[in-house]
């Protein structure tokens, strides 16, 4: 396919063109949603993410300096590009993060900016985040109980992650929790978790274990049978019409409930066809999808000293190689540790 091919199919205009754009991959999903790791550092170490020791962390000179990141995002929010969620590793962790989000949230074309945390030090950055206009948080919580906590995640915390939700909602974020299920290990703790939605606004949500490098050797629990546990305790879950996130999760109502339920599946629900995500690593790689390692070296071409067309011009162009879906259900497993989308890769290195 020529590049003037590529292009047309890349980038629709609106209906009052030139203005807005839609950037379209090669199989016409628009794509809008961006997420961004702004560190592979952790304060914790979930035995399902990261190895405990040898872990190899990117030199801190190949980390995209924020003013890196921020040009990336220009020229992603030009192509159409409209909410972005940084993450990591823990982005909590990364000097000054509320000052490039209040750079983020000015860039134009960005309209919601959020933040993926594991929450142990959001209580303290609350204020200030909500001051450079983060507009919502998800927080992990894959356990309630002391002890579990500490085994899963190797590290030991006294923050009562509870009361940060409590103080977040009270604040004006808009708050979801992500819990990954692991069979044998939370399953017990799904109806206590979806429980929290019962007096809260929050969008509890239970995603299924992914097959990545360190969680190869986990099994997951399913999203069907975390459904049939909270029916079984709370009544029947009703299908949420209105669109309430900008990602996969599919999300039900529960009378009596403040909040919603929600469900990621990669593993038994292929959403792929809907997917709407680009992934900017913290060394400058754009990932087209989760899966596989299509995608451009951002960081050569910026430190390169590419002009933003030229930065502009490649997405668009490898923009057609997103692949159509991911390949968990192919031949990945604990027996070859995800070696069919890239082996030791864990979701800390990637940005989930
Ligand atoms: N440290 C932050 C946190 O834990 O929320 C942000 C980064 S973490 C990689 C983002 C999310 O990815 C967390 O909810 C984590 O539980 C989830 N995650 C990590 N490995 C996963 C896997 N193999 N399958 C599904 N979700 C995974
Ligand atoms: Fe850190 Fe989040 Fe991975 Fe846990 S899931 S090790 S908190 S990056």
């Amino acid at each position: 396919m020529s590049n003037e091919q590529c292009f047309s199919k890349t980038l629709v205009p609106g209906p009052q063109s030139p203005v807005p754009i839609f950037l379209v991959d090669g199989v016409g999903r628009n794509i809008d949603y961006l997420r961004v790791s702004v560190t592979d550092r952790c304060n914790l170490r979930c035995l399902y993410c990261m190895p405990n020791e040898g872990v190899g962390w990117i030199p801190h000179e190949d980390v995209l300096r924020y003013e890196e990141i921020l040009k990336i995002c220009r020229v992603l929010a030009g192509l159409g590009i409209k909410s972005v969620r940084v993450t990591g590793g823990e982005p909590l962790l990364r000097r000054e993060l509320a000052v490039f989000i209040s750079e983020l949230k000015a860039v134009k074309g960005i309209t919601k900016v959020g933040l993926t945390t594991n929450g142990v030090l959001l209580g303290e950055q609350l204020e200030v985040l909500w001051k450079a206009g983060l507009d919502a948080v998800n927080i992990s919580i894959n356990t309630m109980d002391r002890e579990k906590f500490m085994r899963l995640t190797r590290i030991e915390s006294a923050v009562n992650v509870i009361s940060v939700i409590d103080q977040a909602l009270e604040m004006g974020f808009e708050v979801k929790v992500n819990t990954v299920m692991i069979r044998g290990f939370n399953e017990e703790e799904i109806t206590a978790i979806a429980g929290l939605a019962k007096t809260r606004n929050i969008a509890a949500r239970f995603i299924e274990l992914m097959p990545l490098g360190e969680a190869a050797s986990f099994k997951p629990f399913y999203a069907h049978e975390a459904a049939a546990l909270i029916e079984g305790t709370y009544g029947t879950l009703l299908p949420v019409s209105a669109k309430l996130g900008n990602g996969p999760a599919v999300y039900y109502a529960i009378a009596g409930f403040a909040g919603h339920i929600g469900f990621i599946s990669p593993m038994s629900r292929r959403f792929c066809e809907t997917c709407n995500k680009l992934r900017l690593t913290a060394s400058g790689f754009l990932k087209l999808c989760l899966c596989g390692d299509k995608g451009i070296d951002l960081r050569g071409l910026v430190r390169g000293g590419a002009s933003d067309e030229e930065i502009n011009g490649l997405i668009r162009e490898q923009l057609a190689l997103k692949p159509a879906g991911h390949r968990f259900d192919e031949s990945v497993g604990a027996e070859n540790g995800g070696a069919a989308f890239g082996g030791s890769v864990n979701m800390f290195r990637i940005g989930g």
